[in-house]
């Protein structure tokens, strides 16, 4: 079966639909249309991936300073 899989031609191993994709200006391909700059680390935040911070952190943040970071740091 496993080989069977590799020999079938695509029209029988796959079906092709058209379809539509709804996609955002800022999340469209191509040169960035805005950029900020976090207020917490200085990291550029490219079309509207920034959270909007409030007291002491007033101002456009990157994901990581805004809900914390996916990685830690190695020591
Ligand atoms: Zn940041």
């Amino acid at each position: 079966m496993k080989d069977r899989v590799l020999t079938l031609p695509d029209d029988e191993l796959l079906f092709w639909n058209r379809v539509t994709v709804r996609l955002r200006r800022e999340e469209l391909p191509g040169k960035p249309e805005r950029i900020v700059r976090c207020v917490t680390c200085g990291e550029k935040v490219f079309d509207a991936k920034d959270i909007m911070g409030e007291g002491d952190n007033a101002g456009p943040l990157c994901v990581s300073c805004a809900h914390g970071a996916y990685y830690q740091t190695g020591e």
